[in-house]
């Protein structure tokens, strides 16, 4: 039989890498390969064309959060113009945050007609159904039972996600780390974000569920489990909240390793802190956005923290784990920003000294309270801060990442390094990457794959280190 192949583009974040992880699952299911040479193009945009060339199903799971979504998802969706072109045949999804919104559905109908299926973030479970009737309608054409146009979009959009549909199949992309949803949707409603909008309500799983999953998970291999919500913090379900099932999950045999995101601040209870004195499992690392260390810009982000008790968060984790490595977002140039206000969260930059952060210029979201403040801060204000902020920032990471030089940290081995494929590559507890150089004669040390093992740091960059078996 001839092999069909699939290819995934995933934009953003790692609730879409799941999800990805959910269709590749649904398509393998119905007989379809990744395409060869995927793995340079699963990161959108990254891709030179071939695997878009070579699949039969392009699949584009769009995100809304990140600066300019829009620009980006609608210029891939141009250059997919292209690929359709040369194969009417081929089908074209699109799926994710971005098809969420109406006005956006509304573009991709009128701009881009040879998409050939829409649904949206809460119905993934209806694209087996949508690809089946999408085949079907291709196939009419040729046969000459449908109208012989090239154009046959549909759109399934729902507003509210409906009962959680559990038992979807899965391809995951690393063998022996895994993310395990337990929660969807956000209720947090930050001025500046879509996500509550585009995700809909919290509705979390199951612990029974989840439970399940990190078992089946454990027997096939995994050794690093990440709980992943919007908000794991506000995960309840049938009278277990967040850090019992986190207990839960720590009784699993075979699970090393639990890591969670996100986790927001307003609601990091000090029972969620104690997991970190008293679960086997839990990774000294922490994932905990401030966004900001104005507490009147947080106000008008709708956080739901000041300034001083997110220190006093910091604080404490601090007291649970000495060396917890704690890492956050930063939105820059908010608007109304004054300069005070950066002031403030460079002084809170100062006093967390942060291991890692990821920062973002504020750019609006069409349909949040946020887009229509007016006090906008000027773009070259913005940029300045910014570039002031990252660099403060990768001299702390930089400076503590130097501190670890020397040390021995168990890392899981998850394969051979992306930057030198002679070097393995693996995390420590705390999230650090590391290459590693196998000793002369052990090869690429490929039985180590899927092991921890003892590393000796030997060298320490702002992003990573090398080390050596110890
Ligand atoms: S907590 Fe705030 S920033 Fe995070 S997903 Fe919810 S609304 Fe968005």
């Amino acid at each position: 039989m001839e092999c069909k192949y699939y290819l995934i583009e995933t934009l953003g974040c790692q609730m879409n890498e799941r999800d990805s992880e959910t269709m590749a699952g649904m398509l393998e299911e119905l007989g379809y390969g990744r395409a060869p040479d995927a793995a340079a193009e699963e990161r959108a945009g990254d891709g030179r064309g071939a695997a878009r060339h070579g699949a039969d199903v392009i699949v584009v799971n769009t995100c809304s959060v990140r600066e300019n979504a829009d620009n980006r998802f609608f210029g891939l969706l141009g250059q997919l113009k292209h690929v359709k072109e040369a194969d009417p045949d081929k089908i074209v999804a699109v799926c994710g945050c971005m098809t969420q919104q109406r006005r956006v559905v509304d573009e991709i109908r009128n701009k881009f007609p040879w998409v050939d299926i829409v649904f949206g973030a809460m119905n993934i479970e209806a694209f087996p159904s949508m690809l089946a009737d999408a085949l079907e309608k291709r196939r009419g054409i040729s046969e000459g039972r449908e109208p012989a146009t090239p154009y046959a979009m549909s759109v399934d959009i729902r507003p509210e996600r409906g009962e959680i549909v559990e038992g979807l199949p899965s391809r995951r992309r690393h063998a022996h780390k895994a993310f395990v949803n337990i929660m969807y949707g956000c209720d947090n409603f930050c001025t500046y974000c879509i996500v509550p909008y585009t995700r809909g309500r919290e509705r979390s799983r199951t612990p029974d569920a989840i439970l399940d999953e990190a078992r089946a998970l454990a027997a096939d291999g995994v050794k690093e489990i990440t709980l992943l919500g919007q908000n794991v913090n506000s995960y309840r379900a049938g009278g277990v909240g967040f850090p019992s099932l986190l207990r839960l999950v720590d009784d699993v045999p075979g699970v090393a390793r639990i890591r969670f995101m996100t986790s927001h601040p307003k609601d990091l209870s000090d029972g969620l802190i104690d997991c970190y004195r008293t679960a086997q499992n839990l990774c000294p690392s922490i994932h905990l956005p401030v966004q900001s260390g104005s507490t009147d810009v947080l106000r008008r982000m709708n956080r739901g923290y000041s300034k001083e008790s997110y220190l006093a968060l910091t604080d404490k984790l601090r007291d649970a784990w000495s060396d917890i490595v704690i890492t956050t977002d930063f939105i820059v140039g908010f608007p109304g920003e004054t300069d005070a206000d950066f002031d403030d969260t460079m002084d809170l930059i100062e006093s967390v000294r942060f291991d890692a952060a990821f920062t973002f210029l504020y750019s609006p979201r069409a349909g949040t309270p946020a887009a229509e403040y007016g006090d906008r801060v000027a773009d070259a204000v913005a940029h300045a801060r910014f570039d002031r902020m990252v660099k403060r920032l990768n001299e702390i990471t930089k400076e503590k990442n130097l501190a670890m030089l020397g040390g021995v940290y168990d890392v899981l081995i998850e394969g051979p390094s992306k930057t030198d494929k002679t070097m393995l590559t693996g995390r420590t507890p705390g999230g650090k990457l590391v290459n590693i150089r196998p000793p002369e004669g052990v090869g690429r040390g490929a039985s180590r794959v899927g092991d921890i093992m003892a590393v000796r740091l030997t060298e320490a960059g702002t992003f990573s280190f090398i080390g050596e078996f110890a």
